[in-house]
């Protein structure tokens, strides 16, 4: 990164100049927090009795059997309190909002995940909490609508463009503008104007920090792969970023394939070749987006990979390629969740199971002495309507049919 905030041609801060400000003030404490070994021990302290970690590196046996090539390895952000690794960024950027003096926060949420671990911390630390949310995210994920209002928070509908997270970005910006005195912007991945891939990227960095040492006790060696999903690339750069110096160490990103290549029927920025680069929310990045700069409507059974943006840190280490970048489609997605749950008893969140997909698809081009690393960056019992739709559950339906039933004779 160069001093301006750009990793090679993306990145950079695109902001109204009254937030130029907010985002020095931001800077310094980032600056100053690095080299503040108190900081970090109460960012890990809190992490530890709050959130459950360190999490595991589970050993994937069942899955190791069955394919026969490298051994597997599971990163379990899926145990942090949450569900999900959100919470490892979301308690990072809390702090510093006190450390800088401010009583609130504001954050932007599409699938809600952000927003529900922003309404967390909120309110472990005695902060105020304001989560936008466009008003179509709102129907789709109304669940995670209901935990923010039970911790604390209050949830502004976005009724504007297509009432989804670009919409909710630009109001939550909006608020900053005449609120930063007070409040901090808490970013959820790691996108955004300059410093927050950054920041959020830095606070992520604890999951490869962790999976690393584990890997090291436990077989004495660093992985040959690792593999993560991405949406916007905060769970993909917290494992990939203590690899990075490693050679040796293949990075793999796995994006929304969702019903494949066809425009507007995935959120493959990448792997797919069809974004373009452009700066919007504040940064540069690649975009999937027409010619007009118009952002695309874009589709995953996974509602947290659904992004058109990626963060212009992941943008360039792809245009380097020291990431490697693949799509998995929705289909795949499933095949590999069914066999994640009944090879190894676990759930990974749909948006993870990209990360299963992909390794699973080449992992015939490994042998018995590789490890790998597979980052499950969340639970999946928050996907319960999705997964039973995918799997055409025919009585899974009928429950839900029945229940609505129920509901209407009782009212
Ligand atoms: C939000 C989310 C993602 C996608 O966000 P990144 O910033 O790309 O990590 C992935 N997995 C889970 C479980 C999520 O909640």
């Amino acid at each position: 990164m160069n001093a301006d905030g750009y990793y090679g041609s993306f990145g950079g801060t695109f902001i109204p100049e009254i937030l130029y400000p907010a985002i020095s003030e931001l800077k310094e404490h980032f600056e100053q927090i690095k080299s503040d070994a108190d900081f970090w021990n109460r960012y890990y302290e809190i992490l530890r009795n709050f959130s459950g970690r360190p999490t595991p590196l589970t050993y994937a046996e069942g899955l190791t059997d069955h394919f026969g090539s490298a051994r597997i390895y599971i990163k379990r952000e899926d145990l942090n309190h949450s569900g999900a690794h959100k919470i490892n960024n979301a308690l990072g950027q809390a702090l510093l909002a006190k450390r800088m003096k401010k009583t609130r926060v504001i954050a932007e949420t599409g699938a809600g995940q952000h927003g529900v671990a922003t309404a967390i911390v909120a309110a472990k630390l005695g902060l105020e909490a304001t989560i936008y949310m466009g008003r179509e995210d709102m129907e789709r994920q109304y669940a995670n609508v209901f935990w923010m209002k039970r911790f604390g928070a209050q949830v502004v509908p976005v009724d504007f463009g297509s009432r989804t997270l670009k919409d909710a970005i630009n109001e939550a910006l909006r608020d900053w503008v005449s609120s930063f005195e007070t409040t901090h912007y808490l970013m959820g991945t790691a996108s955004g104007p300059h410093p927050f891939p950054a920041l959020v990227a830095y606070f992520q960095s604890i999951i490869g920090k962790e999976a690393k040492e584990q890997l090291l006790e436990l077989e004495g060696k660093l992985p040959s792969r690792v593999y993560a999903c991405v949406g916007g690339g905060s769970n993909a750069l917290g494992v990939f970023q203590e690899f990075m110096v490693y050679p040796e160490v293949e990075l793999v990103g796995v994006e929304a394939g969702g019903r494949g290549p066809e425009l507007g029927a995935h959120a493959s920025r990448i792997a797919y070749g069809q974004a373009k680069v452009g700066i919007a929310q504040g940064f540069k990045t690649l975009f999937l987006q027409n010619d007009e700069g118009q952002m695309l409507d874009t589709y995953s059974v996974a509602a947290g990979l659904d992004y058109t943006g990626i963060s212009p840190i992941l943008a360039n280490l792809s245009e380097l390629r020291r990431v490697r970048v693949e799509a998995a489609t929705d289909d795949e997605v499933i095949a590999a969740l069914q066999l994640v749950m009944t090879k190894e008893g676990l759930v990974p969140a749909l948006e993870s199971t990209h990360a299963f997909a992909g390794a699973f698809r080449e992992i015939s081009s490994t042998s018995t002495k590789d490890c790998i690393i597979i980052n499950m960056s969340g639970r999946g019992d928050k996907d319960i309507f999705n997964i039973a739709e995918g799997l055409k559950d025919d009585e899974w339906t009928a429950f839900i049919g029945r229940k609505q039933q129920q509901y209407e004779r009782a009212r």
